[in-house]
């Protein structure tokens, strides 16, 4: 039989086996009732039907529906499920919504909210309405080791577009507590951390998250914003495709979507829905995540990258550490070794990105606590060998 593989990869990531047999059902034969699971079929795979069919339709309401009901999404928002990742959500977000002479604001939290922050300059810089970008907070000179608090004095909100935070810090390992309670509408990059416990992130004026963590397949981006917002003058150089209001204009269906990625994100919010929704998966990640840094933080091998004293910066999704003790020289070789014999013993993909080094444990939502117990017990069995 072949080894089990316990999957800890940051993205794509891990998907429940009930989404891909579902997920797979419908690309063999679509439920005539615009479910994997309906009987009978349409005679025809997801992949060949036409998004302006009848059943797609259904489909894509019914996924837009369930944002709203299981993530929260108040029904003062639009839903839009667009293709380009959070990267192109990076662009869109200044170029519909960095008023003329307004300061753009951000936290800057690591990788990803840096290339939010560059993209922001470069929409100023390419013809824009001639805003600034201010970033109010970083913690960058630590590593990324927490989450910056704001600075008291706050820029003036009617100068101020807005302020862009990204909840879930995949690469370093850092997460909000909770969404910062401030006087300005709120931008939040929820990629990686939509959907694992109640926070508020629904509640944000624009939210967006590409979905190959939480949510789904690679290809297709949930964003979620005030209908207001879809009203504001947007300048004319900025392209169709890349404006909001276009696509909410056309019910979320400005060009093709990403049908099969807009049918599995249905799946997965249908499977969320039945394990008792964002409360009932924020028990289980929270269990998940104090099982490693407990093991991180009685180790003296492995030092996570989040320190104990900032421990209400760290991460329920992403679990990051490096192996500490011996001479810096004998670090790598170690690491090395943990990787190998980690990789050999079926836990995948726990290779910490390049920036940091070390290792991560991306335990996502569908990441059973199994998997993370016996992570445990193989970090505890080599520090004993080590
Ligand atoms: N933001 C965060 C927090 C991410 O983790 C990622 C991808 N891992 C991105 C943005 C970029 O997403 P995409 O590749 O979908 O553009």
């Amino acid at each position: 039989a072949a080894q089990r593989i316990f999957n800890f990869s940051a993205g794509p990531a891990i998907l429940p086996p009930e989404v891909f047999e579902r997920a797979a059902a419908a690309v063999r034969e679509l439920g005539g009732d615009g479910h994997a699971k309906g009987a009978p079929g349409i005679g025809l795979s997801l992949l060949e039907i036409s998004h302006r069919s009848q059943d797609f339709g259904m489909i894509h309401d019914r996924a837009v529906e369930l944002v709203h009901e299981v993530l929260g999404v108040p029904k003062t928002h639009q839903v839009l499920l667009l293709q380009g990742g959070a990267t192109q959500q990076f662009a869109m977000v200044p170029m519909n919504f960095a008023a003329p002479g307004s300061t753009t604001a951000y936290v800057d939290t690591g990788a990803w909210s840096t290339k939010a922050i560059k993209e922001s300059q470069a929409v100023a810089a390419g013809g824009g309405r001639g805003h600034e970008t201010a970033v109010l907070a970083s913690s960058k000179d630590t590593g990324y080791d927490h989450i910056p608090a704001l600075p008291e004095h706050l820029p003036a909100k009617a100068a101020t577009a807005y302020l862009h935070v990204t909840s879930n810090n995949t690469i370093f390992g850092t997460e909000y507590e909770a969404m910062p309670a401030v006087d300005l509408p709120l931008v939040v990059d929820a990629s990686s951390n939509i959907g694992s416990r109640p926070m508020g992130l629904e509640r944000a004026t624009i939210g967006y998250a590409g979905a190959q963590k939480n949510l789904g397949p690679s290809g297709v981006t949930l964003v979620w914003l005030e209908r207001s917002w879809l009203e504001r003058e947007v300048p004319a150089g900025v392209p169709n495709i890349l404006r909001y209001a276009s696509h909410a204009a056309k019910g979320g269906l400005l060009n093709t979507p990403n049908t099969f990625g807009v049918l599995v994100l249905g799946l997965v919010l249908e499977w969320l829905r039945d394990k008792g929704g964002v409360a009932g998966m924020a028990e289980r990640n929270q269990a998940k995540a104090d099982a490693l840094y407990t093991v991180l933080d009685n180790s003296d091998l492995f030092a996570p990258h989040v320190p104990k004293a900032h421990a209400s910066s760290r991460s329920r999704m992403n679990v990051t550490w490096t192996l500490g003790g011996a001479a810096e020289d004998g670090r790598e070789a170690l690491t090395k070794r943990f990787l190998a014999e980690a990789g050999a013993a079926g836990f995948s993909g726990i290779k910490g990105h390049r920036s940091v080094g070390g290792c991560r444990a991306s335990i996502y939502n569908a990441f059973p606590l199994e998997g993370v117990t016996a992570l445990c017990e193989f970090m505890t069995e080599f520090e004993r060998r080590a």
